[in-house]
């Protein structure tokens, strides 16, 4: 690690507060842009690029035309969208420059994404201290993908460490072996997806087969000796059927062990209105799995001798 890593940066687009979902305790989420995958469902699209990303929201638009004369590539103009007089970009035309946003008295339109360092984001964490230490919290790396931002990440780790606080990482653990090594190591607790157990359908899903990142989760846990929870994003009708759910179950029960918990993610739709603020239609229309769909997948899980739960 470099003698300055608490300047070290990484393009951050949200630092949540009183995150009770990504970790024990009350956390502090750090997403982190920057993806190796395209899982078709993404929740966090604005994450996908490891560089800002023009924002847009139809809704607060009031079509006043401030923003247009603020754009040196001439990207906006005024039109129609939904039955609604707005603002519309060319995603072709424009650069992602934000000459536009301070134009907006609507706040309708925003960067997803700056460069921070280790020091400024571990100010925003101190901030919940006081949080963070009665709960049994802490910080959690999510993203994005914090493999992809190795340095930043270990620095991150590391100075959150040394402040006293808890690590989590969220990752779809897809990076070299000394990657997964050199950031997992500095985690007290990985919280590791697993998005589909048969590698031809993970590759059409997501973008990439899964050979490398289940060879890194039973890394991270017999090797590096980490406490691990797998995650499963659960989306009907592309990875929630009885086999994928038992073929999971089963590679955690005896490729890991029954002190893995395994975390069912049921699918939420806010990505969709994400896409479309980044000016991506989204590609599938996804329902919103039952509870009585949930509780049937969490019994397969259980069957296995594993805890499991619902949601993280
Ligand atoms: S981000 Fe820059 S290029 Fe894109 S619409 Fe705004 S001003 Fe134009
Ligand atoms: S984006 Fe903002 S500045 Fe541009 S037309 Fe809409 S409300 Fe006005």
């Amino acid at each position: 690690m470099t003698e300055n890593y608490m300047e070290v940066t990484a393009p951050i687009f949200n630092i949540q507060s009183y995150s009770i979902h990504d970790g024990p305790g009350i956390r502090v989420t750090v997403f982190i842009k920057g993806c190796p995958l395209r899982c078709l469902w993404c929740a966090n699209p604005e994450s996908n690029l490891a560089r800002p990303q023009l924002m847009t929201y139809i809704a607060k638009c009031t079509g006043c035309g401030r923003c247009l004369g603020s754009c040196p590539e001439k990207a906006i103009s005024i039109g129609s969208k939904d039955g609604k007089v707005a603002a519309l970009t060319d995603r072709t035309l424009c650069t992602e420059c934000g000459a536009c946003i301070s134009s907006c008295p609507q706040e309708a339109r925003e960067l997803a994404g700056k460069e921070m360092t280790v020091r400024q984001v571990l100010e925003k964490v101190e901030r919940d201290r006081l949080f963070i230490e009665t709960s049994g919290g802490g910080m959690t790396l999510s993203g994005g993908e914090c493999l992809m931002h190795p340095e930043f990440s270990e620095a991150m780790l590391h100075a959150a460490h040394e402040a006293g606080f808890h690590t989590a990482v969220e990752s779809c653990s897809f990076a070299p072996n000394d990657v997964v090594e050199r950031v997992f190591s500095l985690a007290d607790l990985c919280l590791l997806d697993i998005k589909h157990m048969d590698s031809i359908t993970h590759k059409k899903l997501t973008g990439v087969p899964n050979e490398l990142i289940l060879d890194n989760i039973r890394y991270t846990y017999h090797i590096l000796k980490k406490q691990v929870i797998v995650r499963v994003p659960t989306i009907p009708g592309y990875n929630d059927s009885e086999a994928n759910i038992t073929a999971t179950a089963r590679f955690v029960a005896q490729k890991l062990g029954n002190d893995v918990p395994v975390h069912l993610l049921p699918y939420h739709r806010l990505g969709e209105s994400k896409n479309e603020s980044l000016g991506k239609d989204m590609d599938l229309s996804i329902e919103v799995p039952s509870d009585e769909h949930m509780q049937w997948l969490l019994e397969i899980v259980k069957n296995f001798g594993l805890d499991g739960q619902i949601g993280g």
